[in-house]
């Protein structure tokens, strides 16, 4: 074998992966399209990524965390959701509880650059840039991947970090379900007279949808949502008429508003694949489950998979497992899915639920919003979603996470280079 596992992909879950391997002694090939000054240095994308607590425990066990200065990862403290014109708000925050965030909002070139950084420390992780796979093969003996250079490189595991549109995922036959919402995302950063109060919103106004993620006390992420047909719209006008629109639909809420940043549009395309695993081969990441952003859980989740993918390697390695056998394989893919189901098909239903302009969808939205507010267990579950803060716990009330700490599992000891 060239290496015992090809990871492609190299963006934030090729990475973590390879970093939450990085202390075995396991020979890894990271293979990567884009050049390596790209992922040394990513560019700003617009993306602010809101990190749950499990996602900051990973991170800070990666030695990441701790490269990032406090100005670049603010904390959420508090959570409005708003629907329509109507001044009625769900509302989360951290007064009576033991945490003191709800979570922490991250660039996304920030991410990738520090897990850049750290994985390249580790002498078994090696980068192979600047091309991509053209074919993959695997059976019982062993897998290997044929390079656009005409390379080819083989390994007893691959894994597949290439996004949600993952060519390598359909090269080995994976079907996955495939949600296009006919919508895209507009996202920047833009500054603002009035602070936010470390408070993020979420204004569900029918056909478009405004989320505010609080940054530096005068600045916040915007993410405006809205159907495909308005993109050309959005991106083309100027930036003093793009903030005042947005001025204009928050109501003033923040005072005057002007970009900080330029403005990127990502489609909206909601991916989940059948299954996760086959012979010698396993998807992480988007390309397991890619998520719609509106409940923030896309690298969350791809973070969480690779703690679980990881956790099932190791154990095959203490027990001088093959790490491509499929029994091992599987047991990730069955934790996995049964995390990721119910938080990829609850947010696909939210985003039709909320996005549905008629009236008896207007009226049930109201009532909800009401019911969650009053009824303190669901408000609970939906506030344990936001949180994170376990890979097994994420979704439960707290009677429930009792119950199941009873069977954890010590945690990972925390890894150093060797
Ligand atoms: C607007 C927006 C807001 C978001 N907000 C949040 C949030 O608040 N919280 C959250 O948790 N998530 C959020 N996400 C989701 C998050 O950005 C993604 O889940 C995450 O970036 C996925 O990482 P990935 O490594 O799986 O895929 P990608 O980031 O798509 O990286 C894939 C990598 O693989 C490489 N590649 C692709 N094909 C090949 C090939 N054939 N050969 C070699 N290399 C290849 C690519 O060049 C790229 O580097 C958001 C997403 C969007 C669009």
């Amino acid at each position: 074998m060239d290496c015992d596992i090809i990871v492609v992909g190299a963006g934030p879950a090729g990475l973590s992966i390879a970093r939450s391997l990085a202390d075995t002694r396991l020979h890894i090939a990271l293979i990567e399209k884009q050049a390596l000054t790209t992922i040394e240095n990513p560019e700003f994308d617009g993306r602010d990524i809101a990190l749950t607590h499990l996602s900051v425990r990973l991170l800070k066990e990666f030695g990441v965390w701790d490269r990032f200065e406090e100005s670049q990862r603010p904390a959420i403290r508090e959570a409005k959701v708003l629907n329509g014109d109507s001044p009625y708000c769900l509302d989360f925050d951290v007064r009576d509880d033991s945490i003191d965030a709800l979570g922490y909002l991250v660039s996304n070139h920030d991410i990738r650059r520090e897990l850049y950084t750290e994985v390249s420390r580790f002498g078994n992780i090696e980068f192979i840039t600047d091309v991509s796979v053209d074919s993959v093969n695997t059976n019982a003996g062993g897998a290997s991947v044929t390079l656009s250079d005409g390379q080819t490189l083989k390994s007893r595991l691959i894994i597949a970090a290439d996004s949600r549109f993952s060519d390598t995922r359909r090269m080995v036959g994976i079907q996955a379900e495939m949600f296009d919402f006919g919508r895209v995302c507009i996202v920047a950063r833009m500054k603002h007279e009035r602070p936010h109060n470390e408070t993020a919103f979420e204004c569900f106004h029918y056909q478009r949808t405004l989320a505010v993620l609080p940054l530096s006390s005068h600045e916040s992420s915007i993410v405006v949502t809205a159907p495909m047909s308005d993109r050309g719209e959005l991106m083309g006008m100027s930036d003093e008429m793009f903030a005042s629109d947005l001025q204009r639909r928050f109501e003033n809420r923040y005072g005057e508003m002007s970009l900080s940043t330029d403005r990127f549009a990502y489609p909206l395309v909601g991916v989940h694949a059948r299954k996760f695993c086959t012979e010698r081969f396993v998807c992480v990441g988007d390309s397991a489950v890619g998520m719609h952003p509106v409940t923030a859980h896309g690298y969350n989740l791809g973070l969480s998979g690779a703690d679980i993918l990881a956790t099932e390697l190791r154990s095959g390695i203490r027990s001088g497992t093959d790490i491509g056998d499929i029994r091992l394989l599987k047991r990730y893919e069955r934790k996995h899915m049964r995390n990721t189901r119910p938080i990829f098909h609850g947010t696909n239903e939210i985003v039709k639920f909320f996005t549905d302009d008629r009236l008896p969808a207007r009226i049930a939205r109201k009532a909800a919003l009401r019911l969650a507010n009053r009824i303190p267990p669901i408000k609970q579950v939906i506030r344990n979603k936001l949180t994170m803060s376990s890979n097994r716990s994420g979704l439960l009330p707290p009677i429930f996470r009792r119950a199941l700490h009873a069977d954890r599992s010590p945690a990972k000891p925390p890894t150093s280079p060797k």
